[in-house]
């Protein structure tokens, strides 16, 4: 169903001028078979379970963009299957604007690239509405698993191949392809443990059930500034300033893993125009405000904020790097 994003026309036509009531009069059916937009609560899923970077992006501007859409925008966490079942549910929804769901880079690139039988179509099934923020991703330690640096981590994982394993928001997340590509770059070997997202996978990590974790950095830092985490190495275009002494991929040679994660709301395919717009401008002034830049950034993570048109390109083209990155790796779910 379309809506009328507009103050509904049957009261503009009360306070015309005579000479116009004529058409008003005609304008009025089809103006009631469209109620304003958003007519209820819009539900966000988030395809991650709670404590992960999803569902804090999410989190920073529901409430601000609930308010600017004068109906509350409700957050709900579908994690599992590293977004998939979550990105699936949003594919199947009526493009009416309130369901609406973040997509990640796991959900929409690395994920389908992997696994071409994941249940939907990252470019097809999507209306893309708007990037919030690029994150830089983290492979952090359990303090008690002895090193501290990159060196002696790889030196550590060569001399004991198999004998580790690390967490991950899920298989086919962006954690679990950045750490299969990190593996075969390297010629270390670790076996994959997949959660339904950072939240649990951080927590096990924490608790030393697995020693090793693949996580975006705005849900790791709390956990590394703590001190429960040691950072190894961090993917993002140079050191943060919140990890000065930790190097980036780029900087121990391996580049191709040097990517960022993102995290853009998105609609099921279809929606209206009118829909993509009004959302994108609740976003964007919602994720504007200092206290949600501030939350942000102090993540270290960058605000994007882009137009419909431009998430939607971005998309395509980081499918192709995954698409890419599994072809010449020949990178399999096995
Ligand atoms: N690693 C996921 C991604 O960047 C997010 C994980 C989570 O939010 O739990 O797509």
């Amino acid at each position: 169903m379309a809506y009328s994003l507009l103050p509904t026309p049957f009261l503009a036509c009360r306070m015309a001028a005579a000479a116009a009531a004529l058409a008003c009069l005609t304008a009025a059916p089809h103006a009631q078979a469209q109620p304003a937009y958003p007519a209820k609560p819009v539900r966000l899923i988030v395809p991650f379970a709670a404590g992960g970077t999803t569902d804090i992006i999410a989190r920073v501007v529901a409430t601000g963009a609930g308010a600017a859409l004068g109906q509350p925008m409700v957050v709900d966490n579908k994690g599992g299957a590293g977004g998939a079942l979550g990105a699936q549910e949003l594919a199947r929804q009526a493009a009416d604007g309130h369901t609406l769901g973040m997509a990640t880079v796991s959900t929409t690139a690395a994920g389908p690239a992997i696994n071409p039988r994941i249940g939907y179509d990252p470019l097809a099934d999507f209306t893309p509405i708007i990037n919030i923020a690029a994150t830089p991703n983290v492979i952090a330690v359990h303090p008690g698993f002895g090193v501290r640096d990159y060196k002696a981590f790889v030196q550590l994982l060569k001399t004991q191949p198999g004998k580790h394993s690390y967490a991950t928001a899920g298989t086919g997340s962006i954690g679990h392809m950045q750490m299969e590509l990190f593996k075969s770059l390297s010629g270390a070997f670790i076996t994959h443990i997949p959660y339904r997202g950072s939240g649990p996978a951080l927590n096990d990590t924490v608790a030393g059930q697995v020693p090793i974790v693949f996580d975006n950095l705005p849900s790791a830092l709390p956990f590394i500034q703590s001190g429960r985490l040691v950072p190894i190495v961090v993917a993002a275009p140079q050191r943060l300033p919140q990890l000065p002494g930790v190097p980036t991929f780029k900087e121990v040679g391996l580049e191709p893993v040097n990517r960022m994660a993102y995290y853009g709301i998105v609609g099921p395919k279809g929606l209206p125009k009118a829909v993509v717009d009004k959302v994108a401008a609740a976003v964007r002034q919602a994720a504007d405000k200092p206290d949600a830049k501030k939350r942000i950034e102090d993540t270290g993570s960058q605000l994007i904020l882009n137009t419909p048109e431009q998430f939607s390109a971005q998309i395509r083209a980081e499918f192709d790097v995954y698409k890419r990155v599994v072809d010449t790796q020949r990178l399999t779910l096995e």
